[in-house]
């Protein structure tokens, strides 16, 4: 054991226009700093560490990631042994966590085409750690990663074959860190080996997705080539039949891309009921506000079918975990989504469904043929524990 403050890790989250820093301590899951950047790219980029708000002169990821680290107190700085950054798709290419080389940084920049929106925000989070933080190792964990052991039938849509093999029209999947975290807890909570337990796990934030995962590895998921597909999200519509495409940019006089980005941020729960939101979308519902009512059954619905369809990737089911903002506070969606698999085996115990709580536990009722649990996710506490693990840093 080191004195508590060394073989910390750095973790690293670019969104587009945000830079999310934590340091966090791989064992204790302890957050001794914690940094958040917006507008990013904008003249109005703020960058916030405890109750201190910055402006950082130059705008860029890298700008922000040094004012931010400006603020680093010296021990804690001292401690770290490696820089882990949060990157959305790693392609077909990166189906673990790894050590960043120039092989790995020019094979990132070769995504950016494949996922442009997704990849480019983390390869400037790379970048400016390592100009900001020269001396220390980087490490890139992927959301994509856990489900590269999906097999053929899960990952490939039924296209032309050079769709895939000349275009690469796959699906790939997301949440990978998320899904692995929960259900990694799922199998200590249920005191039986991971490798034994047939498990979905149903990631439900401002993005949603479900993961069948069979002895402790992804075998289907919900999300495809983009989070665009599966359940019905905040702002996305998930499933759609592509033909909508076509129809809706004929009827409105704009591009497919368009109309795609109209399915990304304007549709899911804010296109049908004006609220993205859950807790926002609740209350209306609550208040009888019949389109947050309608938006609230589509989430469950579809929800509920796809779970029942992930069933098929396992050949059962023993346990349903919930995570993500949505699945661990909202008691709504969780008691209407066990419901609507009650034939499935699955049996509510509606005082443990409505405790509120940061622990993760059951919520399903003794004896429940299949096990419902609520495990709060900490992709940040994988990505520590990646990065620390492939330094070669872990005491
Ligand atoms: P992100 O995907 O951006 O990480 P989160 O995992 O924080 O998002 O989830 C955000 C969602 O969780 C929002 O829809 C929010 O309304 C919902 N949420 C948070 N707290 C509650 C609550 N107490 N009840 C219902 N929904 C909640």
């Amino acid at each position: 054991m080191g004195d508590g403050a060394a073989g910390r890790v750095l973790v690293v989250n670019c969104g587009s226009s945000t830079v999310k820093l934590a340091v966090v301590d791989p064992d204790t899951g302890e957050r001794p700093f914690a940094g958040l950047a917006d507008r990013v790219g904008t003249p109005d980029a703020s960058v916030r560490v405890g109750t201190t708000t910055r402006t950082p002169d130059d705008t860029s990821h890298r700008g922000a990631l040094a004012v931010a680290l400006e603020e680093l107190p010296d021990d804690v700085r001292s401690g770290l042994v490696a820089v882990g950054h949060r990157i959305v798709h790693g392609g077909a290419r990166f189906t673990r966590s790894v050590v960043v080389d120039d092989d790995v940084l020019a094979e990132l920049r070769g995504l950016t085409d494949l996922a442009p929106l997704h990849v480019a925000p983390g390869v400037a989070g790379i970048e400016a750690a390592l100009s900001v933080l020269p001396d220390l190792p980087q490490v890139t964990v992927f959301d994509t990663a856990f489900h590269q052991t999906m097999p053929e039938r899960a990952y490939r849509y039924a296209v032309p074959e050079d769709w895939y093999a000349e275009h690469g029209v796959r699906r790939y999947g997301f949440h990978g860190t998320s899904h692995r975290y929960v259900t990694a807890v799922a199998a200590e909570v249920l005191d039986r080996p991971l490798e034994s337990l047939r498990l979905v796990s149903a990631h439900l934030g401002n993005g949603c997705s479900a993961a069948a995962v069979l002895h402790g590895r992804s075998v289907d998921t919900t999300m495809g080539l983009t989070p665009l597909e599966g359940l019905v999200m905040g702002t996305r519509s998930g499933d759609i039949d592509p033909a909508v495409v076509e129809h809706m940019a004929r009827r409105l006089g704009v591009s497919a891309a368009e109309v795609v980005a109209l399915l990304n941020r304007e549709s899911g729960l804010l296109g049908v009921s004006g609220h993205r939101d859950m807790r926002e979308l609740e209350a209306a519902a609550l208040a009888g506000d019949a389109p947050a009512q309608l938006a609230l059954e589509l989430f469950c619905y579809r929800l509920a079918k796809h779970v029942a369809g992930l069933t098929v990737a396992l050949g059962g089911l023993d346990a349903l975990v919930f995570t993500g903002g949505i699945g661990e506070n909202s008691t709504g969606v969780r008691a209407r989504v066990q419901e609507l698999l009650a034939h499935l085996g699955v049996r509510a115990d509606e005082g443990a469904n409505a405790v509120r709580s940061q622990e993760a536990r059951r919520v399903s009722a003794p004896g429940s043929p299949v096990d419902v649990l609520v495990i709060p996710t900490d992709e940040e506490l994988v990505i520590a524990r990646d990065a620390r693990e492939l330094v070669g840093a872990a005491r």
